[in-house]
């Protein structure tokens, strides 16, 4: 089985961190006799350079002609955005991708992984108790994108509008992404809604309600999105897949990902209704620490493996890196966004290492 991989490592850390999960892939082509091609491509700032554009045509077509497309991330520092190279270059590589592929469904797991529990902001007792989300998000439709937008009037009769819309047919196939992921994990999801305010989460409700039928072996139970946001931070362990719209699971999954102690660890996917998709780490490019060979490659290495299991259908390739990377952390190994008591602090190249490493070496 040959696979074809678009990589595209992007500004800032992107390329410090993309470096270690290839050698994770590598390591992962021995154990599983897999092939993978690498096809090394521009976004971002990297792509102005060369181009002058975020996402230049040569970008698009080796990104046409992959399998998958693995991301790192893109932009320069925030004082740094008035300049052309900078502004827009997050806005226009990401959504021109999403846009171009179609990429409608955005899974972003967050775990919080029992050796990191002290790292979590969550109360000790909480955080002890670990949790593992898997925030499945709408990604092209909803309020960001509903019509008409815009402003009107002048001075206090000025005003301005967004709308919210979904049709049943969008609703229906990110609910299908939902229950399918629910049945390879806990078998729960929790529709979030506000379904007491709002027509369009009325609607959002009943048609989850419709596709649930389909899954009678999946707990699906409603939740209002302002009562999520405070369970997050009360019970996160009783979540499993939460279902949302673009706008609430934009904030919700933020809110998931702050919880879990690092933005360094968390992985995200974006698939299109043919399981083609973009990976990519939760985080952005990092630029205060790019360079200095200290950024944490995990979310990056953990962006390969949803790869494997979501485009490829690899799930124990994925499951090989996700023991990894958790025997590499109970072994206390670090990297300095992550400062706890006892535990050694390691470069992004030996974190990288650590973890590909132990693919070769676990057993099963
Ligand atoms: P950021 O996510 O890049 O950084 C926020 C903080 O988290 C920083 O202190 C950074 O050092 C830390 N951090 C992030 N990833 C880390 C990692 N892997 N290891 C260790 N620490 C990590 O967000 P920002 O500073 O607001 O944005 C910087 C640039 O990144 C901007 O240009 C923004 O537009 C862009 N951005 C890109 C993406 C993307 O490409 N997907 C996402 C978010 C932001």
């Amino acid at each position: 089985m040959k696979k074809i991989i678009a990589v595209l490592p992007g500004d800032g850390i992107g390329p410090e961190v993309m470096a270690e999960a290839l050698k994770v892939l590598d390591r992962i082509q021995e154990k599983y006799a897999a092939a993978f091609e690498y096809e090394h491509a521009l976004a971002g700032g990297a792509a102005w350079d060369k181009h002058g554009e975020h996402l230049p045509q040569e970008t698009l077509d080796i990104c046409r002609r992959s399998d998958a497309i693995l991301f790192g991330s893109v932009g320069g520092a925030v004082r740094d955005q008035h300049q052309a190279k900078w502004a827009r270059a997050e806005v226009n590589s990401l959504l021109g991708l999403r846009k171009t592929f179609g990429l409608y469904a955005n899974l972003r797991p967050a775990k919080l992984y029992p050796a990191l529990a002290s790292a979590s902001p969550l109360r000790a007792d909480t955080a002890k108790k670990g949790f593992d989300i898997l925030v499945v998000r709408e990604l092209t439709g909803g309020i960001y994108f509903g019509e008409p937008k815009g402003r009107r009037g002048e001075a206090e009769s000025e005003s301005a509008f967004d709308t919210m819309i979904y049709s049943r047919a969008e609703i229906k196939r990110i609910a299908h992404i939902a229950f399918q992921a629910a049945r390879t994990r806990r078998k729960k999801v929790t529709s979030i809604d506000k379904a007491n305010v709002l027509t369009t989460m009325v609607f959002w409700r009943e048609v989850v309600e419709e596709v649930a039928k389909e899954y009678p072996d999946v707990t699906c139970e409603p939740m209002y999105v302002d009562n999520a946001a405070q369970q997050l931070t009360l019970r996160p362990s009783q979540f499993d897949v939460m279902l949302c719209g673009n706008m609430f699971g934009d904030i919700l999954s933020d809110e998931a990902a702050a919880i879990t102690g690092s933005l360094g660890m968390l992985p995200s996917a974006s698939l299109t209704e043919n399981g083609f998709g973009m990976f990519e780490p939760g985080g952005g490019s990092a630029p205060d620490i790019a360079g200095k060979g200290i950024a944490n490659p995990i979310a990056q290495i953990m962006s390969a493996a949803m790869m494997l299991k979501y485009s490829f259908g690899m799930n124990d390739a994925y499951d090989a890196v996700a023991r990894s990377v958790e025997t590499v952390l109970d072994a206390g190994y670090r990297t300095a966004d992550i400062r706890q008591m006892g535990c050694k602090t390691v470069g992004t190249e030996e974190m990288g290492s650590r973890i590909a490493d132990r693919i070769i070496s676990q057993t099963g």
